[in-house]
Parts: structure tokens; sequence; C-alpha cells
């Protein structure tokens, strides 16, 4: 190689090592700015999404509690509704001092519309009135004719059921009419009950006092023989009182074909299903009395020791037992109807203590503690007077726990004796004699103050009506 080309080599060489140099210079920047704007999109980038995040998650946060808060202004407004239904309830019975003490020990008591409606139960209850506990009529059925064609078949005891039962359709229309005229049930406990006098310290029937709205009137129902007798069986009557599903008492009645059918065919399941659709036709939820003999059995159940060879002799007094308590449980009372049907104002002094007593032995050891005696064919053990421990059979019902006694009165809308440690009451049968006897005599009709019996009289009842005898 040539000095020249040498030199020119060097020149050329010092020219190529430059542009090495500024290349490498660039590139270095290049990367540099690159590796930066990487930084720079990826910082960028990466705020965005965690910003972003954060929004996304306080958003959620803020939905979320939106929905807590707005279920649980729901719960505490269905709460509210509930409470304040339930206080609705007691107010409609007549028992405005429970609605007022529902609502006011509540959680929710100082909620405007609790307040309101407290200040609504208290001025209704200054416009109640208390009712004459002397002037408070007291009616009674015997078991409800189901099946027409059965009871009034033509056979011997088509007479006493045409003149001593009522049917179901008559026994509606009663309801209704009652209901419509502002009569209202109460219990006989609430007509007077007894209570410790302060001064002596004893215990005496008092009279209670029932209040009521203006144009309302108390009334006290009972149901006698709640017994379905054997005589009764295939004549159209239920068969039997039972639980049902919901846990309270109805009827079973036997059908031709051998099964058991439950539904309404007595008085007890009626007079509960009208009471939930009219609630203001019963006091403090009365229900009616449902007065009982032993001597085959009470509700349908073999539970006489007669009966002690039946195999289900101890599960139907078990049975027995679980319908008293239930009964008890929605405002039925159970009252002695004596163990034998027997005229305990006539019987010898022997029969009537050995009756009384295989009352208490067969029939209160199944249905519990019973104060009331209704006395069979309405057989008083006295005279209107009232009574005195003079009176032995009243000293030894006395002794037996009785305080409330009951006749059969049909002559005046009620009869009511509240005597030192007992009540007396006469009863009016709404049957088809009562009925029958109001259609023929309108001019001493007795029971218009009740209804018209032209109105409830069954067209289908046979016109052998004949005289009651007893
Ligand atoms: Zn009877």
């Amino acid at each position: 190689m040539s000095k020249y080309d040498y030199s020119r080599l060097n020149k050329s060489n010092f020219h190529n090592r430059r542009k090495k140099r500024r290349i490498r210079a660039f590139l270095l920047t290049f990367v540099i700015i690159l590796i930066l704007c990487i930084i720079i999109a990826g910082s960028i980038f990466a705020f965005k999404f965690f910003s972003s995040k954060k929004t996304k998650n306080t958003e959620e946060a803020s939905v979320k509690s939106t929905t807590s808060a707005e279920q649980s202004s729901q719960a505490r407004e269905a709460e509210l509704e509930d409470l304040l239904n339930k206080a609705d309830r007691l107010a409609l019975s007549y028992d405005y001092d429970k609605a007022i003490e529902l609502l006011s020990t509540d959680a929710l008591k100082d909620d405007p519309k609790v307040a309101e409606a407290i200040a609504k139960y208290n001025e209704t209850k200054s416009t109640l009135v208390r009712q004459d506990p002397e002037k408070v009529p007291h009616v009674f059925f015997h078991s409800l004719i189901v099946d027409k064609s059965k009871a009034f078949d033509g056979d011997k005891k088509q007479m006493s059921y045409n003149q001593v039962m009522t049917t179901v359709g008559e026994f509606e229309k009663i309801l209704n009419i009652l209901y419509e005229r502002g009569f209202v049930l109460v219990k006989i406990h609430d007509v007077a009950d007894m209570v410790k006098d302060e001064s002596t310290g004893e215990y005496v029937m008092k009279a209670q006092d029932i209040m009521l709205p203006p144009g309302k009137t108390p009334i006290v129902m009972s149901q006698d023989d709640v017994c379905y007798y054997e005589y009764m069986v295939g004549d159209g009557f239920a068969s039997r009182l039972v639980i049902g599903e919901d846990g309270r008492v109805t009827t079973e009645m036997d059908m031709d074909d051998g099964t058991s059918k439950v539904g309404d065919y007595d008085l007890i399941p009626i007079l509960n299903k009208f009471i939930d659709e009219h609630p203001d036709f019963s006091y403090k939820g009365a229900k009616a009395i449902i007065a009982l003999t032993g001597y085959n059995g009470i509700f349908g159940y073999r539970t006489a020791p007669s009966y002690s060879e039946n195999p289900t002799y101890e599960e139907d007094k078990k049975k027995a037992t679980e319908i008293a308590n239930a009964l008890r449980a929605d405002g039925w009372e159970i009252a002695s109807h004596s163990w034998g049907h027997r005229h305990l104002g006539k019987e010898s002094d022997e029969a009537f203590k050995t009756d009384c007593d295989k009352w208490q032995n067969e029939v209160e050891t199944l249905v519990g503690e019973t104060d009331i005696l209704i006395f069979p064919f309405g057989t008083d053990i006295g005279s209107w007077h009232p009574y005195t421990d003079d009176n032995a059979r009243y000293v030894y019902l006395k002794n037996q726990g009785f305080r409330y006694f009951c006749n059969v009165d049909s002559s005046s809308p009620y009869w009511v004796q509240i005597g030192k440690d007992y009540m007396r009451q006469g009863r009016r049968n709404l049957d088809g004699y009562r009925m029958l006897r109001d259609i023929q005599e309108p001019d001493n009709a007795k029971l218009k103050d009740l209804f018209d019996a032209n109105e409830v009289y069954d067209k289908d009842r046979p016109n052998e009506m004949g005289e009651i005898t007893s």
C-alpha cells in the first residue's frame, strides 16, 4: 500500500472512526429515549389502570352500601307493617290495651306511624261503653246437622233432631245476622270473674268491665253434648273433633264409603272461620263454651272406662286431651254437662254425687280443670233465688271448683245473677223448636232481638215437631 494510500487509508480510518462514534451516540440516545418512552408509557398505563380500578372499587363499594341501606330500610318497613298489623288485629277484637302495650314496648315505638296508631287507639278507647253485666244474653246449640236427608230420614230420632238441633245453614245465617246486628261474642269469664277482695283477702265473684264501642252488644255462646254420641252415628252429623293441619281444632266426618273427611262439619270450625273473617265478632279472642258429658266419651272419642277394651282406648284418651288443650289455646272454654246427662236438680242425693264424681274422675282428668257447669235439660239445682250454702248440691259443686252455673231460660233476652262466689246465667236455645214457635206465634216471638226466625228456619225441616217434654 502507498504512503498516500496509507495516509488515505489513515484519513479514511479517521473518518470511519468518527462516523462509528456518531452512530453509537445516536443509537445510545435512541435507546435511552426509547427506554424513557417505555417507562413513561408504562407509568401512564399503570396509573390509569390502578386509578380506574380504584374508581371501580369505590363505585362497587358505594353500590353495595346503597343496596344494604335499601335492604335495611325495606326490612324496617316490613317490621313496622307487621307490628302495626298485629296491633290492628288486637284492636279489631277490642283489646286496645294490649294493642297499645304492644306498640309502646316495641323497638319501633318512636316511629311516627306507631305514635299515630297509639293515639288512634287511645281515642277509640275513650269512646267505649261499659256493658251491663246483668244484660248479657247466652245462646246455645247442639251438634249441627250437616246432612239433612240423614237426620230427617223419617226414623224415630227425626223428631228430636228437628226439635233440639240446628242445621249448618241455619247456624251460618244466625252468625251473619248476629254480626250485622252488632253482637260480639264474649267469654262467660268476661262477664264476671273471681277476684281477690283486698279487705278480706278472700276471692269473690265480681262483675267485670266489658268495654265495647257504642252499638255493640255482648253475647255468650255455648254448644252442648259435643260428644258425638253413638246414637248419632249415620244420622248426618260430624263424627269427631280432630286437630287440623294448622294446629287448630276442626271436625271429621265418616263417609258412606268408609273414608273420613276433615272439614267444616260443626260449630267449632265454622265459628273459627267466621271469626277469622270477622275478628270484630269476638271480644279479645272469645269463642264459645263446649259442654261435655262423659258416658259415651268426649269429642267423638270413646274415652269412658266402659270402652277400655277398645284397642285405641289409651290413644283416644290422649287425643281428647290434645283437643281440649288446643281448644283452650284458641279461645274456647270447656264445661261440664254432667257425666250421664242427668237432671242434677232432681236426682237423688246419691245419684247426684255419683254423677258429679264420675265427671271429675273421667272427664276432668282428660280436659283439665273447669269452673263452668251447664245443667242438662236446664234443670237447675235451685230456684231463681240466689244460691246459699244451705244448698248442699251447690256446696258440693262449689267444692269441686264450679263457679258458673247455666240453666235454660228462653223467656227473656238475658238472665244473669252474680253472687258472692258464683255467677248464674240463663241460656236460650236457638233450635228448630224455638224458631218454629217464633214463626207460629209472631206476637210472642222470643228471638226477635237476635234474628227473625222466618229468615233462618230451614225449609227442608220436616213438619213433625211435637212438644218439648223436658
Ligand atoms: Zn244436653
